[in-house]
C-alpha cells in the first residue's frame, strides 16, 4: 500500500484493496475489503458508502493495513474481525473454533421447528465450537435448557463468551469431554451436532481458508463417518422416549448416515431436510415413545 501526496479515503481504499484482493486470488474481493474495513472503522457497511470522501487516520490505517495481511495469507475474515453473524446473531469467532456457516441455519431451523411449543426441553450439542448452535435454540426456545459438550477446552470458552453474550448462559451447561462422556445418566428431547466430517484424505484439497480452521472441528476420519457411528449407535441411551437426533452431515453422506440407524432398535430414521444448494444437508433420527419394558418384566420375576 503506497500512495504519495493525498490521504488515503474511505473510498479510495477500497478501490485499492479490492483490485489487491482479486490480483492475489481472495474470492470476494471487495466484500472483503468492505467488511475489514467496517470492523476497523466500528461501523455498518452501508456507513462506507456515504463517507468515501472521509480521509483515515493513521492508526485506522495502520489496523487496516494489518488486516489485510492477513487476508492475503488466507486468514479467514470472520477470524480477523473476530465475529460471524448465525441466525440472525453476532457470534464471537477465534482460530480454535469452526466458523458458523449459513448452511448449518438449516439444521437450526428444522430443529426448532419440532420443539415449538415443547416444553420443557433438554438439548444436547456435541461438539458445541463456538457454541453457535445451541446458543442460537436456547435464544429461541424461552422454555429450553440445554448442555453443550466439546473437547476443546478454548472452543468452550469461545461458547461461554456466546451464551453470555446472548444471556442464555443460565440456561446452559458446558462440559469438556468426548462426545456423550460427560453427559453419561442424562436424557435429553434432542440431540443436536455438526460433527467433524470430511474424510481425512479430503482435507488437504480444501480452500486455504478451510484449512486454518481447526482439523479437530473438520477431520472425521477415513470415511468422514467416524462421529456419526459414535452418535447414532449410542444415541438411543441418551435420548427420552419421542426424543431425536439432527445432526448436519457433508456432500454425499446424508445416505449412508441415515443407514446406520439400520441395525439399532431404539432409533429409526425419519428425514432428510437439504440446503439452498440442493445438497442433503441434515439427518433427523427418532427414538419412539414406547417405553421400553425390559426392566419391570425382569423385576416381576
Ligand atoms: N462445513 C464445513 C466445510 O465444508 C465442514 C464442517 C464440518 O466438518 N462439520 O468446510
Amino acid at each position: 500500500m503506497s500512495k504519495t501526496n493525498e490521504p488515503w479515503t474511505i473510498g479510495s481504499i477500497l478501490k485499492w484493496t479490492g483490485q489487491y484482493f482479486a490480483e492475489k486470488g481472495v474470492e470476494n474481493p471487495r466484500l472483503d475489503a468492505e467488511v475489514l474495513l467496517s470492523h476497523i472503522l466500528d461501523r455498518e457497511r452501508i456507513q462506507l458508502y456515504v463517507n468515501f470522501d472521509q480521509p483515515l487516520q493513521p492508526q485506522e490505517l495502520t489496523a487496516f493495513r494489518e488486516a489485510v495481511k492477513k487476508r492475503v495469507a488466507r486468514m479467514p475474515v470472520a477470524y480477523i474481525t473476530g465475529h460471524k453473524e448465525f441466525m440472525g446473531l453476532d457470534f464471537r469467532v477465534a482460530p480454535a473454533v469452526l466458523i458458523p456457516r449459513p448452511d448449518t441455519e438449516i439444521l437450526v431451523e428444522a430443529v426448532l421447528q419440532k420443539l415449538q411449543g415443547v416444553s420443557p426441553v433438554q438439548v444436547l450439542d456435541l461438539g458445541t465450537g463456538s457454541g453457535a448452535i445451541i446458543v442460537s435454540l436456547v435464544a429461541n426456545l424461552p422454555a429450553a435448557q440445554g448442555i453443550a459438550v466439546d473437547i476443546s477446552e478454548e472452543a468452550l470458552a469461545i461458547a461461554r463468551s456466546n451464551a453470555e453474550k446472548h444471556q442464555v448462559e443460565s440456561r446452559l451447561t458446558f462440559y469438556r469431554g468426548d462426545l456423550y462422556q460427560p453427559v453419561t445418566g442424562h436424557t435429553f428431547d434432542a440431540i443436536v451436532s455438526n460433527p467433524p466430517y470430511i474424510p481425512d484424505m479430503d482435507i488437504r484439497e480444501l480452500t486455504p481458508e478451510v484449512r486454518q480452521e481447526p482439523r479437530l472441528a473438520l477431520a472425521g476420519g477415513p470415511d468422514g463417518l467416524d462421529f456419526y457411528r459414535r452418535i447414532v449407535h449410542e444415541a438411543d441411551a441418551y435420548l427420552k422416549p419421542g426424543g431425536f437426533v439432527a445432526v448436519e452431515v457433508g456432500i454425499h453422506q446424508a445416505q449412508a448416515v441415515a443407514a446406520l440407524a439400520q441395525d439399532k432398535p431404539g432409533l429409526t430414521f425419519e428425514s432428510m431436510i437439504k440446503d439452498y444448494g440442493g445438497i442433503e444437508r441434515v439427518v433427523i433420527f427418532t427414538k419412539s415413545q414406547e417405553v421400553h419394558r425390559a426392566d419391570s418384566i425382569l423385576s416381576c420375576e
